[in-house]
């Protein structure tokens, strides 16, 4: 039977605690313990998939085409797993659910309650999990903060689980903020008291509290929260803010988390091995020389809506043993005339997913910027668009060609829906979502980044390439690198006369992982770092 560690987050949001919650997964991992994740979101859309990134950043697909909060995205890369549909919960889903068997009449007779009735639906949701996955630890991580309206059914369920499955099997970690006030150059532990006593009068008694700060936190401070918070002193665990995420486990393990998780949940006593995980982290400490990468989208004020893209990058570049320099281009400044100097310093240009017209036309520009002064280019899901339509205006020598979900009445629908997508009234769900296959073309760049003939990648979307386009397209240059078995879809695409200008159809940079960076990212990087921009020195010869 699986044990569960239920993580609970207090004072404020975003302090980390999905990060905690990937990083107690490497620390178990570490020690041969197989481990699943599911993340809790309180709110009640079904999915994020119809939010903009605006609202929670970006949304990360699973290989089996669950919509997920991008803290999955954050398990994945740490625990190196590939999770499912079962990880993401939402309140939505489960109201539906349960809405869903009443009007069936499984309860034929009965009050629908949130005790029992959706309690019963979140425990169902943990279960299957832990059977589905046979982990021997589930790890579980609350949306939102302890207090929250939407979060109470959540924090009710995980109370519950204690007496199901018996006490030495559930564990309760809390993630908290430790305040610094600057006029008294002080931590304070009182925010912190409160969240746990809002926890303690729903009945649920924190076993660890992992406490955020950003200044060194003193043995005082620590004595204190156990005392009030009534948790073993080892057991308050500090955890400041650090230079790279990537060194959290590092230093949860130093704290002594793991052998504590170990002790208390009475798993077998092995010895962790994180010295993969620190070589990584030696390595994104040493400085190295930047690469310069734009990055041209329209949601680029909130980094989080990028997540996967820019850690995908970054893996990359740690491979090449470079650094990315970071260039967030909004594309709407790039419709401006003069705008080219946004990217004048760009040794590649990367060009990700998004939806809607707003600030394609200066991804366009982009796209078309990179294409006559032959800088690597990378593009993703929305990306392949941008580059086909480039591509297609500059054949047709028209400025018509576009997507028909910029421009329903264009006379060029280079990118189009496909019959199946055309008569799909619903929004949520309905795009093309998850795995699929993908037939690499020999010789072509993709292929020999791959290494493979044939790749499974995660898609996203509802458009895709206009067949009627394919042939008048690739006696101009455009070769289509990655098709679907059938030969139907186009899932990638570069340009024979340019040194790297590739695109895919899917979503390369949820497959990237710290350890082995996505190959499209690895070789974008590896044509970038040999390019040289405005005032760059090539490097000197050494002399002999
Ligand atoms: N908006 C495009 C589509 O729906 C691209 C989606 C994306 O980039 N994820 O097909």
């Amino acid at each position: 039977m699986s044990k569960y560690i239920f993580v609970t987050g207090g004072v404020v949001s975003s302090v980390g605690k999905g990060i905690t919650v990937a990083s107690i997964g490497t620390i178990l991992k570490s020690r041969q313990i197989a481990v699943s994740v599911q993340k809790l979101d309180p709110y009640l859309n079904v999915d994020p998939g119809t939010m903009s990134p605006y609202q929670h950043g970006e949304v990360f697909v699973t290989q089996d085409g669950a919509e997920t909060d991008l803290d999955l995205g954050n398990y994945e890369r740490f625990i190196d797993i590939n999770l499912t549909t079962e990880s993401s919960v939402t309140s939505g889903q489960i109201y539906s659910a349960v809405i869903a068997k009443e009007r069936r009449g499984d309860f034929l007779g009965g009050t629908i309650q949130v005790v029992p009735h959706v309690t019963t639906e979140i425990k169902e949701r943990f279960r299957q999990l832990a059977q589905k996955s046979k982990a021997e630890v589930v790890i579980i991580e609350v949306g939102g903060t302890v207090g929250d309206i939407e979060g109470q059914p959540f924090l009710e369920a995980i109370r519950q689980m204690r007496n199901d499955v018996g006490r030495d099997n559930v564990l309760y970690v809390h993630v908290t903020l430790l305040p610094y006030l600057n006029s008294t150059q002080e931590i304070k532990t009182k925010p912190t008291q409160h969240s746990v006593n809002e926890l303690r009068r729903i009945g649920i008694q924190p076993d660890i509290i992992v406490c955020r700060s950003d200044y060194p936190i003193p043995e005082g401070i620590r004595n204190k929260i156990s005392l009030f918070c009534d948790v073993d002193r080892e057991a308050v665990i500090p955890l400041p803010t650090v230079s790279t995420i990537y060194e959290v486990p590092l230093v949860l393990e130093e704290e002594g988390l793991g052998q504590l998780i170990v002790d208390k949940l009475g798993l077998d006593p092995r010895q962790p091995d994180l010295s993969q995980w620190q070589e990584l982290v030696n390595l994104i400490k040493t400085p190295r020389e930047p690469v310069n990468i734009a990055l041209v989208g329209k949601y680029v004020e909130l980094k989080d809506a990028y997540f996967s893209v820019r850690e995908a990058l970054h893996h990359a570049a740690l491979y090449h043993n470079k650094d990315i320099n970071f260039t967030w281009v909004p594309s709407e400044a790039l419709e401006a005339d003069g705008s080219d100097s946004l990217l004048s310093s760009a040794q590649g240009i990367i060009i990700p997913g998004g939806f809607g017209v707003r600030g394609i036309e200066g991804m366009i520009k982009a796209a078309s910027y990179a294409r006559n002064n032959e800088i690597p280019y990378l593009g993703l899901c929305m990306g392949m668009h941008v580059m086909v339509i480039e591509f297609a205006r500059y054949v047709l020598g028209s400025a018509k060609p576009n997507s028909t979900e910029f421009d329903a009445s264009t006379p060029y629908p280079v990118i189009d829906l496909l019959p199946g997508q055309k008569d799909k009234e619903n929004k949520g769900g309905t795009m093309r979502l998850g795995n699929y296959p993908c037939q690499l073309i020999d010789g072509s760049c993709a292929a020999s980044a791959y290494g493979q003939s044939l790749v499974h990648e995660r898609h996203r979307h509802r458009y895709e390439f206009n067949n009627q386009f394919r042939a008048q397209l690739e006696k101009a240059g455009m070769v289509y690198s990655g098709l679907s078995p059938d030969g139907k879809l186009v899932e990638l695409c570069e340009l024979a006369n340019h040194p790297w200008m590739v695109s895919c159809q899917f979503h390369a940079e949820f497959g990237s992982r710290p350890s082995h960076p996505h190959p499209l990212f690895r070789e974008f990087i590896g044509k970038a770092k040999d390019v040289l921009r405005e005032g760059a020195q090539p490097p000197l010869p050494l002399s002999p």
